[in-house]
């Protein structure tokens, strides 16, 4: 067998000679030289490989090498293909953490190009030509968003802060080193969550520097164990939205206001994790009682941190609202400058931000796919399944629920309809793979034999050209 495939492999020809090939030389025109050496070596190394463990022989070797001048070209365009891919997202979970959270609206895509594209004034007074600071730029209009920034409405003016960090995670994890670094921190163990990609309270917490102490049980804190767990070493009560699980049954936890209290007349600062950042009534859509980032804000929390890019439906980010004395220590911390945003998060976030301002957040994808009413999924189901039904595929309508996902509204779902598809001869497996194999990759839900297209979360601007690229991979109708 060795000594065969050491006959095998003297028909395999050099770099050089490959190189020289019509078909070969040609994609240096395309590629820098080098780019191209490498991926006849790459094809070489496989075709030897293939040879070594018996999966080519003498012919098959031969047909490879009289066809290597594809293989070279199919190696490169592979090689210089973009990872980071656009997908379809037809599973109906609206805030889907793999396929990247919250899309942006075009008006805020428009912006982040704009700024992009040349210099901007990310820390610079264009009135006084002076440097200035760039966590100043939303901060007015995160609290406009909130209620909390107009000086006419309540006379708030300069009580409160905002700023901006690279998520909602660097956020809880600046607030708590800021305000518990080297003290206590009474947190309730109904609340010692593990968010999703492996943030665990108590671990962040650890870090952070300051001491857990925990208060109450799993199911039931009152006020009062707060109250007893104070004492000298106390820093910071610290609250966390428990966004990606509920509790049920036997339970009790004090309101936001309840522990705002406490804190105020304790002298101890409270932190809330808030997580979604949602400033939309939920109710509206037929999701009442869902934590609201407003509602934290005003509540009388000290701090409260959320997420960009959850049910606000900006730019990944997290934001950081507070006591405008508790937000310059904040801006203080050494860490601050760690955990910076750029430009572009920047340019994405103001344009969300403004939308809310201007009561045109139905602009934002993730507002819009929220209040889109099922019948409007329906028809459009209605004609993707019309245009993708043949003799081998079956396509329907079907009724489904869409979730919001992405750690905000746990339990809860919004009535929907999906297109569902079976294919003969195919498993519900291997024509999720054939879906996801598109250009551009349609991912679904396989459920019982089908997979189902929820197109809630399909934009419909993505309708015509999906359906083309379906009817194109699975085929038209015979009849
Ligand atoms: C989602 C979430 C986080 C983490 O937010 P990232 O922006 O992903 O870092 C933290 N806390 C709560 C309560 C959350 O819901």
């Amino acid at each position: 067998m060795a000594s065969g495939a050491n006959e095998v492999y003297r028909a395999l020809p050099s770099v050089a000679e490959v190189l020289e090939l019509e078909g070969v030389s040609r994609l240096a025109e395309i590629y820098p030289r080098e780019r191209v050496a490498d991926g006849v070596r790459a094809v070489l190394a496989g075709l030897r490989e293939r040879v070594g463990t018996g999966q080519l022989d003498g012919a098959g070797l031969a047909g490879c090498v009289a066809g290597v001048a594809g293989l070279v070209e199919r190696e490169l365009t592979e090689r210089v293909r973009l990872r980071l891919r656009r997908v379809v997202n037809a599973t109906g979970v609206i805030l889907q953490t793999n396929l990247g959270r919250a899309p942006l609206s075009s008006g805020a895509i428009e912006h982040v190009a704009e700024v992009a594209a040349g210099y901007c004034n990310l820390e610079f007074d264009l009135e006084k030509g002076e440097r200035s600071r760039r966590d100043v730029l939303v901060e007015q209009t995160i609290l406009q968003v909130l209620g909390i920034g107009d000086a006419t409405v309540g006379g708030n003016e300069g009580l409160f802060g905002a700023a901006v960090v690279n998520n909602c995670a660097a956020a809880t994890f600046l607030g708590l080193n800021t305000l518990a670094e080297g003290g206590e921190v009474v947190v309730s163990r109904g609340e010692l969550v593990e968010i999703g990609g492996g943030f665990r309270v108590p671990e962040i917490l650890a870090k952070s520097g300051a001491v857990l102490r925990e208060v109450g049980t799993t199911n039931k804190t009152r006020i009062a164990d707060y109250e007893a767990a104070i004492g000298p070493q106390t820093r910071l009560i610290l609250r966390v939205h428990r966004s990606n699980f509920e509790i049920q049954g036997f339970t009790e936890q004090p309101s936001l206001e309840e522990l705002a209290e406490l804190g105020a007349r304790a002298g101890v600062p409270v932190f809330e994790d808030q997580g979604t950042g949602c400033v939309v009534d939920l109710g509206e859509v037929g999701l009442p009682g869902q934590a609201r980032w407003v509602r934290s804000v005003r509540s009388g929390m000290t701090l409260v941190a959320c997420s960009g890019d959850k049910l606000l439906g900006g730019p990944q980010c997290g934001i950081l609202v507070g006591s405008a004395g508790v937000m310059e220590r904040i801006r203080r911390n050494p860490l601050f400058r760690a955990l910076r945003v750029d430009k572009l998060t920047y340019a994405a976030l103001e344009w969300t931000l403004m939308a809310y301002v201007m009561g045109r957040e139905g602009d934002l994808p993730v507002v819009r796919m929220l209040r889109m009413p099922a019948e409007a999924v329906r028809v459009r189901c209605v004609r993707w399944a019309k245009a993708l039904r043949t003799d081998r595929i079956e396509a329907e309508v079907v009724e489904t629920r869409s979730v919001v996902g992405g750690g905000t509204t746990p339990g809860a779902s919004l009535a929907s309809f999906a297109v569902s598809l079976r294919c003969a001869g195919m498993s519900e497996a291997g024509l999720a793979a054939k879906l996801r194999g598109m250009e551009p990759p349609v991912v679904g839900r396989v459920s019982e034999g089908r997979v189902l297209l929820d197109l809630r979360t399909v934009a419909e601007t993505e309708d015509d050209e999906v359906i083309g690229v379906l009817v194109a991979a699975l085929g038209t109708s015979e009849r």
